[in-house]
C-alpha cells in the first residue's frame, strides 16, 4: 500500500459486482513517468509534491495501488464496424476506482494497457508509449477547447517492450473520466436476456449521472433521451474543430457524453467531410461527416436494450424509444448551427417570431454550409479557414490568401459582413470574440506523429511536451503561434494514418 491517499469510493465494484472481474494489474518491470497532469491531479486531490515521490511511477504504472483501490475489470459488448461483438470488455484495462475530487463530483480512475484480463480474448492486454501519450495529448487538447472528455492523469513507461509490427516500449496509462459506462455496457447483458442486469445498470447510470430523474416517470425512456442530448452536443462540438473520432463503435460511446478512447483518431486538416484517418476504415463509416448518422445508429442501439424497461407493451416501448430517436437529428442540427453560428459570429435569434427565427436559421445555415462548400472545393484547412476570419475584419487578405480563387471567398465575404453588421459592437469586439470560438492551435498530425515518434523512439520528451503545451491554449494571439498553426505540408497530409492504439 502506497502512502498516496485518495477519497476513494468505489461505487461500481459495491452496487454492480456482476459486471465486473476483481482483477490485479501486471507489474510493470522498471515503471518510469513519461506524462504527469498536474492540474488534473490536483482536481482529484493529488499532492503536488506526490508527482516527485520515489514510488510515484510505482503507483501509476500498477506497481503499488493506491490505499481503497479496488482493481476490476469491466465487462462490456459492442458492435464494432457495425458487427456485434457480445462480449469485449476491458482486455487490457482496468477501472481502479472511483474517487470523489476536490469539487465533490466523482471520477473513475482507470489503467489501459496494465495487462491481460479475463476479456482479453487474444490480446496481450499492453499498450504502447506512442498510442498512450497519443490519447494523452488528444484529450488535453478536447479539454482546452471546452469539449467534454476522458483525460490522462499519468503515463508510465512500463520499461519492458510489447510487440505489434515493432518492439515497442510499453505504457500504463491513467485515464480519468466521470464514468466508463458505455452503449457497449448495456448491450452486454441485453445481448444474454439479462433484462434486470440492464435495469440496475440503467438505474447505477441514473444516479450517476441524471439523478434529478430518479424521482420522474419514465425515467429509463428519460435517460435515453439525455443521451442523446448530450451526444447531439458533443458530436456538434467535434464537428466544431474538425474533429474525426475514428472509431465510434458502441463501446467507444459513453453514457456520460465525454469523448473516450483516442485511438485512431484526427483533426482534420483540409477541409472534406468524406475524411477518415483510420487504416482500418477502408468504407469511411467514421468519416467525419457520417459521424452524426452513427451517433444516431449507436443510439438507436442503446435504446433497444431499454425496450423492456420503458413500456411492458413491447410496441408502445419501441414507438416510444422510436420518438426519442428521430428527435436526435434535430437535436444535432441546433447544436451544429449553434457551434457554427459562434464560430461566425452570428447571433442567434431572439425575440422574434417562430416562423421568422426559422427563416433566419435556414438562412445561416446555407451561409455556413456555403462556406464549408468553399473550404472544400478550395481545399483550405478547416482551422485556419475559421480562425483567419477574425483578421479578415480588418484585413480581408488575411483570409482570402488561404484561397487558391479568392474571387469566390471574396463573395462569401460581402455576404458575412453583410449578415454581421447589423449586430452591436465594434469590429475589435466582434473579432477578440471570434478568436476566443476558433482555435489556433489544434494537435496537427504531422506534430503529434514527430512528438510520438521522438518519445517512442528516442525517448525523447521534449516535442511532446512543448506540442502539449501548445495545445493547452488553443485560442492563442495569433503573435505567439509559433510552427503549431501551420497545416502540414499537403503532401505530408495526404499520407497521413493513424492506427488503431493498440
Ligand atoms: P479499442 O479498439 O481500444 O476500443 O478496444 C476494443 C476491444 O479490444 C476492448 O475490449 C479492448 O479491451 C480490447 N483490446 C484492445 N487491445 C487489446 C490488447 N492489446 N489486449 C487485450 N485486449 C485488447
Ligand atoms: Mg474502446
Amino acid at each position: 500500500m502506497s502512502p498516496l491517499t485518495l477519497r476513494f469510493d468505489n461505487s461500481f465494484a459495491r452496487d454492480l459486482p456482476d459486471f465486473a472481474v476483481p482483477w490485479q494489474p501486471a507489474q510493470a518491470p522498471e515503471p518510469s513517468l513519461v506524462f504527469v497532469n498536474r492540474a488534473l491531479g490536483g482536481e482529484l486531490g493529488i499532492p503536488e509534491a506526490s508527482w516527485q515521490h520515489p514510488d510515484a511511477a510505482a503507483w501509476w504504472s500498477g506497481r503499488v495501488l493506491p490505499e481503497g483501490a479496488q482493481p476490476v475489470a469491466q465487462a462490456y459488448a459492442g458492435h464494432q464496424f457495425g458487427g456485434f461483438s457480445p462480449q469485449l470488455g476491458d482486455g487490457r484495462a482496468l477501472l481502479i476506482g472511483e474517487v470523489i475530487n476536490t469539487l465533490g463530483q466523482r471520477r473513475d480512475l482507470a489503467f489501459k494497457g496494465s495487462g491481460r484480463t479475463p476479456f482479453s480474448r487474444g490480446g496481450d492486454g499492453k499498450a504502447a508509449v506512442g498510442p498512450m501519450l497519443r490519447e494523452a495529448v488528444m484529450g488535453e487538447a478536447m479539454h482546452a477547447l471546452g469539449i467534454p472528455t476522458t483525460r490522462a492523469l499519468a503515463v508510465a513507461a512500463t520499461g519492458e517492450s510489447i510487440f505489434r509490427e515493432q518492439a515497442l516500449p510499453g505504457a500504463v496509462l491513467t485515464r480519468v473520466a466521470s464514468s466508463h459506462l458505455r452503449v457497449g455496457t448495456f448491450q452486454y447483458f441485453a445481448a444474454r436476456n439479462e433484462h434486470e442486469r440492464v435495469r440496475q445498470l440503467a438505474d447505477y447510470a441514473i444516479a450517476r449521472h441524471d439523478p434529478d430523474l430518479l424521482q420522474a416517470d419514465n425515467h429509463y425512456l428519460k435517460l435515453l433521451q439525455r443521451v442523446s442530448d448530450r451526444q447531439a452536443r458533443l458530436i456538434a462540438q467535434w464537428m466544431g474543430v474538425g474533429f474525426i473520432h475514428g472509431v465510434m463503435n458502441t463501446d467507444n460511446m459513453t453514457i456520460s457524453g465525454e469523448t473516450i478512447d483516442y485511438g485512431p483518431c484526427a483533426f482534420m486538416e483540409a477541409f472534406d467531410p468524406r475524411a477518415t484517418f483510420s487504416s482500418i476504415d477502408r468504407q469511411g463509416r467514421y468519416a467525419y461527416g457520417n459521424q452524426p448518422g452513427i451517433a444516431r445508429w449507436n443510439l438507436a442501439r442503446l435504446a433497444e436494450t431499454l425496450l423492456p424497461h420503458i413500456h411492458s407493451d413491447s410496441d408502445q416501448a419501441v414507438q416510444q424509444a422510436t420518438d426519442v430517436i428521430e428527435r436526435f437529428a434535430p437535436a444535432f442540427q441546433a447544436a451544429w448551427l449553434s457551434t457554427f453560428r459562434a464560430k461566425l459570429g452570428l447571433a442567434a435569434p431572439t425575440g422574434e417570431t417562430a416562423d421568422n427565427a426559422a427563416s433566419t436559421d435556414a438562412a445561416d445555415t446555407a451561409l455556413i454550409e456555403a462556406l464549408l462548400a468553399l473550404l472544400h472545393t478550395q481545399t483550405v484547412d478547416f482551422t485556419l479557414g475559421f480562425r483567419r476570419l477574425a483578421d479578415a475584419l480588418e484585413r480581408p487578405a488575411a483570409w482570402l490568401d488561404l484561397f487558391a480563387e479568392p474571387e469566390a471567398a471574396k463573395a462569401w465575404l460581402g455576404q458575412w459582413r453583410a449578415r454581421l453588421s447589423p449586430q452591436p459592437g465594434d469590429t475589435s469586439a466582434t473579432a477578440a470574440r471570434l478568436r476566443q470560438v476558433n482555435p489556433l492551435v489544434i494537435p496537427r498530425n504531422h506534430l503529434v506523429e514527430e512528438a510520438l515518434e521522438a518519445a517512442s523512439q528516442d525517448a525523447r520528451l521534449e516535442p511532446f511536451e512543448t506540442l502539449l503545451a501548445a495545445v493547452r491554449h488553443p485560442f492563442a494571439d495569433n503573435a505567439e503561434d509559433g510552427p503549431f498553426a501551420d497545416p502540414a505540408p499537403r503532401d505530408v497530409a495526404e499520407r497521413h494514418r493513424t492506427f488503431c492504439g493498440t
